[in-house]
């Protein structure tokens, strides 16, 4: 007779699990099962099929009840979500509703928390940014005396971002530039008249800075390996965030999850909510997860050797907090107590606009998923500045349209018609480097949970001192460049958006060389508890000024060929 609980905890038990199915959890997946583990995805949010749901992909603004805009009622209702850019009528089901998942904040500390749970998280709305960062970078918290120092350096991560790079498709120019390593880049996309133009300015009157094309995850010439994935050149259509039928930008859902699937290794289990990581006492590591299906609410465990969380950097604070044991009554491999703290995001506050009165004869036909780039270069060799660190800024260049609106019937038909050309419209964004520190942090709250039972997190995250010099600085510099550049009727704005809106939050699992002071080492392995994999954006020990998620792929890579090797060599 069968003993069916054996046969049951069989069926539950895999080689690996990953935690989320995002940027971070799609690079795992794809890489274990590529190394031939039998891998379990278990993904909080519905199943998102590429190209059969997305249902707005091919839809024309007219199609569209609102024109693409929310309705007041929809706003009012998601004030944090729809502080996001891409909260629109097309994209708006990728996004996680205020009132659907709740979390606290203090009040004088407001932190808008943005997410997509689903299969491919956030991978569908990103901006698809992808700069590696430098050795600056890694080294920073060490220089500088801030945090704790990096376990690793860029030469330790090169390799993985090649690696990640040229199966994601990168579009980038190789420009040689310190702060900004080069990559594994397709052809780069154009920067149009009047952006080459103030490339040319800003070489002429500053050694120290440059600004270049966005390098960014985009298929501009597709080579074998985007063909295999079933992904096509990058049309140019800028819908990215309602999904691309091309697969014309990376997305798990286009990319590592399909690729992972074709393996023969992979389970995906969508409306799983990951409560926690069961720790062993006996064998002193994890033996699997529980799991509350999101529907019936049932809790379950599933069981493997390997665990890898990519929950997305404060949802993996949450499951770590949330997974007590005897062993570790604080959250699971926080010896040190540090769980949760030295969480940091990027200074997106301010930005500068101006105009541009020359090439009054061109204009742009088309449309261009990117934009240009303005590295760091603000303390990059040895600091020079009142405040620490530096950012990078966006750079943006398009011709003012507009058409006549006066006249009724005819009159104003033909003049809505016929498009009349202003100056140039020029555009800047602060991209900054924070300071992570103890006071910004994480936390389980003691009395409220959420609809599945579990703690809500409480955010407690805010700029301080270092943020607001940092501001002033980059108002006064680039609003000096656009100005140097000839551009009229500069302004700046300082929009005071939350931290948070940038959605580039990070840490809480920092990753350092002391167990006393961090709570990953070098192979983003829990220190206390070793088949704990974290590769997400919790592990960062500090933020630099580039976009993150290439680096999450990349640690991500690292990381399973570490805990394959590992398994293999029986340590795990
Ligand atoms: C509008 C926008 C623009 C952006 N632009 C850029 C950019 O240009 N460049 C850049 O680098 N980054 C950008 N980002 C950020 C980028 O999307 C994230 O850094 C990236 O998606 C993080 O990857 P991840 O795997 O950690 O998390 P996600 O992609 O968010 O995936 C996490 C997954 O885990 C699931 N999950 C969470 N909790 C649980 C649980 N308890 N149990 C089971 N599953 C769970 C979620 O449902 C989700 O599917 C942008 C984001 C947005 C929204
Ligand atoms: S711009 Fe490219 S990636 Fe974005 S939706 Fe269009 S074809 Fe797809």
């Amino acid at each position: 007779m069968a003993n069916f609980n054996i046969d049951s905890k069989k069926a539950r038990t895999y080689d690996a699990i990953v935690i989320g199915s995002g940027i971070s959890g799609g690079w795992s997946a794809k890489e274990l099962t590529e190394k031939g583990l039998k891998t379990l995805v278990l993904e909080r949010g519905r199943d998102v099929q590429h190209i059969k749901d997305y249902p707005t992909t091919n839809m024309m603004p007219w199609e569209f009840e609102h024109r693409e805009r929310l309705p007041k009622e929809v706003t009012d209702a998601n004030p944090i979500a729809s502080r996001c850019y891409n909260f629109k009528e097309s994209s708006a089901h990728f996004f996680v509703k205020d009132n659907e998942h709740p979390y606290v904040q203090d009040q004088d500390r407001p932190f808008d928390w943005l997410r997509g749970y689903q299969v491919g998280g956030k991978s569908l709305l990103w901006a698809r940014q992808t700069q590696r960062w430098s050795k600056y970078d890694f080294e920073g918290p060490a220089r500088d005396k801030f945090a704790v120092e990096w376990p690793i350096g860029y030469d330790d991560i090169a390799p993985w971002y090649s690696h990640v790079e040229k199966f994601a498709g990168i579009t980038g120019n190789k420009d040689g530039l310190d702060a900004l390593p080069d990559g594994e880049f397709l052809t780069p996309h154009e920067l149009n008249c009047v952006e080459k133009y103030f490339k040319e300015q800003v070489a002429k009157q500053y050694k120290d800075r440059h600004m270049i094309i966005g390098r960014a995850a985009h298929i501009t010439d597709p080579q074998q390996i985007h063909l295999d994935q079933g992904r096509a050149k990058c049309q140019h259509r800028t819908m990215c965030e309602r999904g691309c039928p091309f697969g014309g930008y990376f997305s798990s859902n286009a990319s590592t999850i399909p690729w992972a699937m074709k393996t023969g290794n992979l389970t995906l289990r969508p409306h799983s909510v990951v409560h926690s990581i069961i720790y062993d006492d006996k064998k002193q590591k994890a033996s699997g997860v529980r799991v509350i299906d999101a529907t019936t609410k049932e809790m379950m465990e599933f069981y493997a050797d390997i665990i890898f969380l990519n929950a997305a950097a404060l949802n993996s604070n949450l499951v770590l907090l949330n997974s007590t044991s005897s062993r570790f009554p604080n959250g699971l491999g926080n010896d040190s107590g540090l769980l949760g703290k030295y969480v940091a995001f990027h200074n997106y506050r301010a930005s500068i606009s101006g105009e541009y009165e020359g090439f009054l004869d061109s204009t742009t036909d088309g449309r261009r998923p990117n934009s240009g780039y303005i590295p760091r270069f603000r303390n990059v060799y040895k600091q020079e500045t009142d405040f620490l660190r530096g950012y990078a800024a966006g750079f943006g260049a398009n011709r003012i349209t507009y058409s006549d609106r006066t006249g009724i019937g005819e009159s104003l038909k033909a003049g809505l018609l016929e498009t009349k050309y202003g100056n140039w419209s020029v555009g800047s964004h602060m991209m900054g480097e924070t300071i992570p520190k103890e006071t910004n942090y994480v936390a389980l709250d003691k009395d409220q949970k959420d609809a599945w039972g579990i703690p809500l997190l409480k955010i407690s995250v805010a700029y301080d001192d270092n943020d607001e010099k940092m501001i002033k600085d980059y108002i006064e510099q680039v609003s000096e460049m656009f100005v140097n550049a000839g551009f009229k009727n500069v302004k700046a704005n300082d929009g005071h958006r939350n931290p948070g809106n940038d959605i580039h939050e990070m840490g809480g699992v920092r990753m350092g060389k002391d167990p006393k002071t961090s709570l990953l080492n070098k192979w983003n392995q829990l220190h206390a508890c070793k088949n704990v994999f974290v590769t997400d954006g919790a592990s960062m020990t500090s933020t630099s000024t580039q976009n993150p998620s290439l680096t999450y792929m990349a640690l991500s890579a690292r990381a399973v060929d570490h805990a394959v090797k590992e398994m293999k060599a029986k340590n795990l």
